[in-house]
């Protein structure tokens, strides 16, 4: 199968970072600003960054619609940061007015980790991330403070004051990290969702060839 086409949402944020660490992980990375080109890729990434600014330009730009039903139409997506507070179902310490697309099952936290730690980096241990735990870096960030039962937990901090919190989960097609993987130069995580969008692209092609098949075996 060819390399997948997976978008980065490049409206704000790390753009850059995420572009090159999909490119090391083997995918085509491809900015998407416009639903016609949300409507082209095999999946996103949706990157860190300042949510409540990120929904603001994804409402001026005509996305939030056709990002809401991308999701729910099962598009895969990989949200890191600000972008896993996109795709939570529930968001605490948000402006009574910001809004996300949804689709995860989880009540995420904003900037959660206290105003006092604005950044810190841990060692994380990621489930399918073979190799060792990977270098997770928090900016401001997230944590999940709770997921619904069809939310798989990849990872939680180990140690400290935030020990066991929540910060890397998988829902379907839907991942989430409240840490920046794209800031350190490991690809793993990136690469763990190029395998999951060409396990999709795998699913929808034999799902359509399925019906060709019975459709043609009606005909004959
Ligand atoms: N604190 C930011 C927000 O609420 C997220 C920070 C980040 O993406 N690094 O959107």
């Amino acid at each position: 199968m060819s390399a997948p086409s997976i978008g980065v949402l490049a409206l704000q944020g790390d753009v850059r970072e995420h572009t090159a660490a999909l490119h090391a992980a083997g995918a085509v990375a491809v900015p998407v600003r416009r639903p016609q080109e949300l409507a082209a890729v095999d999946g996103l990434v949706l990157p860190g960054g300042e949510s409540t600014t990120m929904a603001k330009l994804a409402d001026r730009f005509g996305l939030l619609g056709p990002l809401r039903a991308a999701v729910a139409g099962g598009l895969p997506v990989y949200g890191s940061c600000a972008g896993m507070i996109m795709l939570a179902d529930r968001v605490l310490d948000a402006p009574a007015d910001q809004q996300t697309l949804g689709g995860l099952d989880v009540t995420v936290r904003r900037n959660a980790f206290g105003r006092q730690v604005d950044s810190f980096e841990s060692e994380v241990a990621i489930a399918g991330v073979e190799g060792g735990p990977v270098h997770a870096v928090f900016i401001r960030a997230p944590w999940v403070e709770a997921a619904g039962a069809d939310v798989q937990v990849l990872g939680r901090v180990e140690g400290g004051p935030a020990d066991g919190r929540i910060v890397a989960v998988r829902q379907g097609r839907l991942v989430a990290t409240s840490f920046h993987p794209e800031l350190t130069g490991d690809p793993r995580v990136h690469a763990l969702f190029v395998e999951l969008v060409q396990a999709a692209r795998a699913e929808d092609l034999s799902s359509t060839g399925a019906a060709v098949g019975a459709g043609s075996e009606e005909k004959s």
